[in-house]
């Protein structure tokens, strides 16, 4: 029908009572781009990394990124000179959006814990950051700048001292990742920086490579991080455990939970903003107002028509993964909402503040027409790295805590632990540990 963009599909989930597994199973999610659908390929990327080190950077250079690489390390000329070229205007945005995420970075730091619990008892909980961490930044359809920011003002808030960074080598800047990427590291001091793409960066981290005559090595870190396609989110899925990650950031989502004031115009165009990343990317739209989806979705057609990247746009809002879901109203959204866990939630509603502050699971909530997701994407000042496919039931967006360890420190004097000693051995022998009880006992004999 003229005026409507048929393919963003309705999900009409209107005088239907389902339980927390139903309506997450109804969540609309892409078939084609999952963890399951790329896994092995994942898997072999990372073997040939793991077994042969430079030459399979090479090779995968080759494939990937169409560049002929003998080693990825950026030289420190390039990134200075990356940074003399650099636009003043860009300059001045990426300075803005660094002074941002650096204030809130820096007042997430916690305090340590240090309580004496009885007399002589000491207990500290006492924040250490990591020592070396792997920041991925994506550069496939989009070469994303301010990744750089959002990855590395936290580490270095946190203390972290060994810092690395890898984005894609691209073929038009000579083989290596985009300028102004380059330039982002230089200005945040950021010195070792590789021309790695995809699951392969995730694998060089995770595991390093041997160095070898003329190609010195990569040293394995302690935590990667970063957004990326589902190649980089399933590699960092597969490295988890050997290595620490912040969350899965991968292929993005949108999700607009709107009534019937909300304006159709912004709701559209933010939705558009996030399906431009990629042609899987999700931008649901959550109301219980037939009228507002109805408009919603006029202006999608309208304003698709004239974004830049129309065709990947028209892809990301025509796929499974996207669309609109009908509620019975804004209790019912907010359920479906905590259900869907989207990595950005816009709340476009009466009484904005008061709804978002009801919401349970999501990477991070955008309140009211005046907070949309380009913001936080570059200027906000909070982190664009945020968990992605569901995962914000249970993960965080990245933040110093990524790169902070909560270790405790246990100091009891003599007499205070003479005091507990007695519960000590008891417990000993109830687990028939009786050497447990001994080690106890023999200080005090
Ligand atoms: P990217 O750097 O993530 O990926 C490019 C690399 O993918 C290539 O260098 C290549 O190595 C690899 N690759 C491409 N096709 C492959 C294949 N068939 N098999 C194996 N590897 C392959 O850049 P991109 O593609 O532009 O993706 C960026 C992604 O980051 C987007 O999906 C965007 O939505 C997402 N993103 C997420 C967040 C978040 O916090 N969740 C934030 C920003 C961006």
């Amino acid at each position: 029908a003229p005026g409507s963009f048929d393919a963003f599909r309705t999900i009409d989930l209107r005088g239907t009572h389902l339980s927390t597994a139903e309506l997450r199973a109804a969540m609309p999610r892409s078939t084609t781009s999952s963890f399951e659908s790329v896994a092995s390929r994942v898997e072999d990327i990372i073997v040939a990394v793991r077994s042969r080190g430079f030459d399979a950077l090479s090779e995968l250079a080759q494939r990937f990124d169409g560049v002929e690489q003998f080693h990825p390390r950026v030289p420190a000329e390039a990134l200075s000179e990356a940074l003399r070229a650099l636009s003043p205007d860009v300059r001045a945005a990426l300075e803005e959006s660094i002074d941002r995420a650096r204030v809130f970075a820096l007042a997430q730091k916690p305090q340590d814990v240090v309580v004496e619990i009885r007399p002589g008892a000491a207990l500290t909980q006492r924040w250490v950051p990591v020592g070396r961490v792997g920041l991925y930044v994506p550069g496939g359809l989009a070469v994303l700048a301010s990744s750089v920011i959002m990855n590395v003002v936290p580490a270095q808030a946190a203390g972290v001292q060994s810092i690395a960074l890898a984005s894609p080598p691209q073929k038009e800047f000579g083989g290596l990742p985009h300028p102004v990427i380059l330039a982002a590291a230089e200005l945040l001091g950021v010195k070792e920086v590789y021309g790695i793409g995809g699951a392969q960066a995730i694998a060089a981290f995770a595991h390093g490579v041997s160095g070898e005559e003329d190609r010195n090595a990569i040293e394995p870190v302690d935590v990667v991080t970063g957004p990326g396609n589902i190649y980089v989110a399933t590699a960092k899925r597969l490295v988890k455990g050997m290595v620490g990650i912040d969350a899965e950031a991968g292929t993005t989502e949108i999700a607009v939970l709107a009534d019937g004031t909300a304006q159709p115009r912004l709701v559209a165009a933010d939705l558009i903003s996030q399906a431009e990343h990629d042609p899987n990317a999700a931008s649901v739209l959550i109301t219980p107002s037939v009228e507002l989806a109805a408009a919603v979705r006029a202006e999608l057609s309208i304003q698709a028509k004239s974004t830049r990247h129309r065709e990947r746009v028209e892809t990301a809002l025509g796929g499974p993964q996207s669309g609109t879901i009908l509620v019975d109203n804004i209790d019912h959204g907010i359920a479906v909402c905590d259900a869907y866990a989207a990595e950005h939630l816009e709340i476009h509603t009466d009484q904005a503040p008061a709804v978002a502050a009801r919401i349970k699971n999501a990477g991070a909530i955008f309140v009211g027409d005046y907070s949309p997701v380009s913001l936080g994407d570059y200027c906000a000042g909070s982190n664009h790295v945020l968990p992605t496919a569901g995962t914000a039931a249970f993960a965080s967006g990245l933040s110093v805590f990524t790169f902070l360890r909560a270790m405790q420190v246990i100091d009891y004097s003599a007499d205070a632990l003479r005091e507990v000693s007695e519960h000590v051995v008891q417990l000993a022998q109830a687990e028939d540990l009786p050497g447990h009880g001994d080690a106890v006992r023999v200080r005090f004999s």
